[in-house]
């Protein structure tokens, strides 16, 4: 009995924890060998209840694609244009209502980057979608721990945009 709790333990236990995606050392997953990402969608790369792709975020990916790693957005949304929307603004490939922790979105998600799951991390904020469905697939890890954010990061660049659209409309009236 106790060997089955020790296994589901490891199971729900990310590799790494971050507060948010700025926070993950990409030279050091390189290093691990890894060359491909899953990204989650809603309260990873933007909040939820957001359409928008901020600038930050736009970054970010850039950066990343600069680095060499290959993207794909596995999204649990039953929103498919929210979805491809966010995915074509960003230019990497999306899948949605991927029904994760199983693994059927995973495969998909490893099938498009051409990447073995020893290759391949796995960027979420949902212990129970993102960290288990990856590590039962023995893919890399990375849980966003945002709780304890009074506002998380990709909420704080949203308001930031907001604002710097607010100013422009202010000056421009
Ligand atoms: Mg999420």
């Amino acid at each position: 009995m106790n060997e089955f709790w020790e296994r589901i333990k490891a199971l729900l236990r990310p590799r790494e924890i971050v507060k948010d995606i700025r926070a993950i050392d990409f030279g050091k997953l390189k290093a691990r060998g890894i060359r491909a990402l899953i990204l989650d969608i809603d309260d990873t790369l933007i909040p939820k209840d957001v359409n928008d792709v901020v600038p930050a975020v736009f970054e970010w990916v850039v950066s990343r694609k600069e680095e060499g790693f290959k993207l794909c957005l596995t999204s649990n949304s039953r929103h498919p244009l929210r979805v491809k929307y966010i995915g074509e603004t960003l230019g990497i490939p999306s899948i949605f209502m991927g029904f994760k922790p199983l693994p059927f979105s995973f495969w998909k998600s490893l099938e498009i980057l051409g990447a073995k799951p020893e290759e391949t991390a796995m960027i979420g904020d949902q212990l129970f979608m993102d960290t288990l469905g990856a590590n039962i697939l023995n893919i890399y890890s990375i849980f966003i721990d945002h709780r304890k954010e009074e506002e998380f990061l990709a909420r704080k660049w949203m308001r930031q945009a907001e604002q710097w659209v607010l100013s422009r409309l202010r000056r421009a009236s």
